[in-house]
């Protein structure tokens, strides 16, 4: 699979290549810019695409012909969204993933203790959710991982071990941040696009269409309508005889360093 350490090998022997093609038959010019952009395109590849194993390995979903699958909500807690999705979560007796954002947990660590003693996961997903992390260097990361882990274990007396890098961006700083906490990333395999499409119906049958065994989904507890959604989603889930299963069963990972 192809990577960041292995372009930075394979990146310059093309280079090499190219200019001993050059000295000898001569080639056009355009094949410098055009290697640049190559590469261009492989790093933006590999960094927007959480599959891509690019920069960090990221378990984003599992082969297996068990129709089971994981569900997982970002960007919360949410002092009136999260209770209400729990309380579905429940009713169809379901356990998931909550990726929370550090700053959001102040204050509502309530809504994090009643995620946690619902028997659901509660993942980092930084402190700050920065439109800039991806900027970030690996120190400044790492104390974004420090102080969501500690408002989370005060809160409920577990280490996180799930790590979900904002925007699904991940980075070389990311790789060293995420490394020295022995984070396990977790990613997915079908994004709801729930925060930006709004539309029940559309969003139902994009993740009816999308449900096969194995697969991770991506919903975010920060709006309303995520509530009948999940509701209904599971409804369905159910009818197709598929089981979900909380992330860590569905990856054999542990979930919490100290539990
Ligand atoms: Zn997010």
């Amino acid at each position: 699979m192809l990577n960041h350490r292995k372009v930075n090998l394979i990146f310059p022997l093309l280079f090499i290549l190219l200019l001993t093609l050059d000295l000898r038959i001569g080639i056009s010019n355009w094949f410098y810019p055009a290697l640049v952009v190559l590469k261009l395109a492989v790093m933006f590849w590999g960094s927007y695409f959480i599959n891509s194993n690019y920069h960090i390995k990221t378990l984003c979903e599992i082969k297996t012909d068990e129709k089971i699958i994981a569900l997982t909500f970002d960007d919360g807690p949410d002092n009136t969204v999260t209770p209400a999705l729990l309380q579905v979560l429940k009713k169809h007796n379901v356990k998931a993933a909550f990726f929370c954002i550090g700053r959001k947990i102040e204050g509502k660590e309530n809504v994090i203790k009643q995620i946690d003693s619902e028997g659901h996961i509660i993942g980092n997903h930084s402190f700050s959710h920065s439109n800039f992390f991806d900027f970030f260097i690996a120190r400044k990361m790492k104390n974004e991982f420090e102080h969501s882990d500690k408002l989370v274990f005060d809160a409920t007396g577990k280490q996180m071990n799930f790590f979900r890098p904002p925007y699904g961006i991940t980075t070389p700083a990311m790789k060293k941040a995420v490394a020295e906490k022995q984070y396990h990333t977790i990613g997915w395999s079908v994004r709801s696009m729930d925060s930006m499409q709004k539309n029940e119906e559309k969003l139902m049958s994009k993740l009816t269409a999308q449900l096969k065994p194995g697969a991770v989904f991506l919903f975010h507890d920060t709006w309303q309508g995520v509530v009948p959604l999940i509701d209904k989603f599971l409804n369905e889930v159910k009818a197709q005889g598929f089981k979900v299963v909380r992330p860590d069963e569905l990856f054999k990972v542990n979930a919490c360093k100290n539990v």
